[in-house]
């Protein structure tokens, strides 16, 4: 078995796969153990029933052991050395990793050196590994990065209008996230275009709680939306995406606020939560905006422009034929109305859905524009746990 682990500061969520048939893993549980170092609460998802344990965990290394002996308990594995293999979903590899590695100790090195360009998710991660490997030393760990798939991108892209030396001292450059979706997409659409991967020119959409799209061509991350950090590019659910930087300087000034202060505001308190002052779930802000709540309807307006506004400029930028815009993730996956007002707003484009497709019911992926539409417009969803089992798999 392989267990898919992607953990952040106080919890961690896992999938648990059995690879008896490695061309097609089978997914046996997920769950999550949460409020690590606060009380702690276990929940773990079997056969789409919940067990829930409200036990102590005062580490991460806490958690492990729960989560192992749990999973023996349940008689879901006979004992722990049955998982061969962990993935783990780790944020910021950098510019130095740019495949799937297994987590040797100069791998985990440069995770924490990582740290400063990605303080809210690569600790968790560095923890949760080092639980694992005291838990299961004989087990495979390998790491997943979402950084590492848009390694591929050309200086142009990647490159701020900054001074040069930011780059070379500090690493300042566009590094990109989503890269684990982005990466399952990218093989998904071998199957949906009937292509190999090196003749797909796509523009993906993952509009989740965070969001952002990728300009893929000729197989490869070419240009995406997140910057040094996720807080860039598009409007999210409480980020507030690309500003003018001054904002910063000017708000500093007129509140007493210092940067982080107002960094962590950009970060938590913006974007669809920030403009509705509802809520960062798009369900409760579209909820809201049908109920003609004037904050929640200009909260929709400029998000759906701001992905539209992406997708004509990565489009332009590809320049040349695109096999398929695709909606993925929590919202892109969901929300029809969304697709339909983004596809409506690439005027430019000449995009056209077909309203009864858009809201049809679906396994992995629907096309969802119409036969006049200038390019076909796709809802697929995407699967990160199983892109990082497949790649674990290949270290096995
Ligand atoms: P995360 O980035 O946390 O993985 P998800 O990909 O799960 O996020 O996406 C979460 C977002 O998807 C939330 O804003 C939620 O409201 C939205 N969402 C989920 N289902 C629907 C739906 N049926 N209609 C509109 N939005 C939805």
């Amino acid at each position: 078995m392989i267990l898919v682990v992607n953990a952040g500061s106080s919890s961690i969520k896992f999938k648990l796969f059995d690879i008896k048939n490695p061309e097609n893993p089978k997914s046996l549980v997920e769950g999550l153990a949460e409020r690590i170092g606060v009380d702690g609460k276990l929940i773990i998802e079997v056969n789409e029933k919940k067990h829930v344990f409200e036990e102590q965990m005062i580490d991460h290394l806490q958690a492990v052991q729960l989560i192992l002996s749990k999973f023996t308990e349940l008689k879901i594995i006979e004992k722990p050395e049955d998982i061969k293999g962990i993935g783990f979903r780790v944020v910021h590899g950098g510019d130095k990793i740019v495949n799937t590695v297994e987590l040797t100790q100069e791998i985990k090195k440069i995770i924490e050196e990582n740290i400063r360009l990605a303080p809210l998710h690569n600790p968790g991660a560095l923890t949760s590994i080092n639980a694992f490997q005291e838990s299961l030393p004989k087990a495979k760990l390998v790491g997943c990065f979402d950084t590492s798939y848009h390694q591929t991108m050309p200086e142009i892209s990647y490159m701020y209008s900054v001074p040069y030396k930011w780059y070379k001292d500090l690493k300042v450059r566009k590094y990109g996230f989503h890269g684990i979706s982005y990466d399952y997409i990218t093989y998904k659409a071998q199957e949906i275009f009937n292509k190999n991967k090196e003749d797909l020119n796509l523009i993906v959409c993952h509009l989740g709680n965070g969001a952002s799209i990728c300009a893929i061509k000729n197989g490869k991350s070419y240009n995406t939306t997140m910057g040094l950090t996720p807080l860039a590019g598009l409007m999210m659910g409480t980020r507030s995406g690309d500003i003018d930087p001054s904002i910063l300087q000017y708000v500093s000034k007129e509140t007493g606020k210092n940067v982080f202060e107002i960094t962590d505001m950009l970060n938590k308190e913006s974007g669809l939560y920030g403009i509705s002052e509802i809520s960062s779930d798009m369900r409760d802000v579209v909820d809201a905006a049908s109920k003609n709540n004037e904050q929640a309807k200009l909260a929709l307006e400029i998000y759906t422009q701001t992905v539209a506004d992406f997708v004509v400029k990565f489009v332009n930028q590809i320049n040349s034929k695109i096999d398929g815009i695709i909606f993925t993730a929590g919202i892109g996956e969901n929300a029809s109305n969304i697709r339909e007002r983004v596809a409506q707003k690439c005027g430019l484009l000449e995009l056209s859905i077909d309203s009864k497709l858009n809201d049809q019911k679906y396994g992995d992926y629907l096309k969802i524009s119409s036969t006049d539409s200038k390019i076909p417009v796709f809802k697929v969803r995407t699967n990160e746990e199983l892109m990082i089992c497949k790649e674990t798999l290949k270290f096995l």
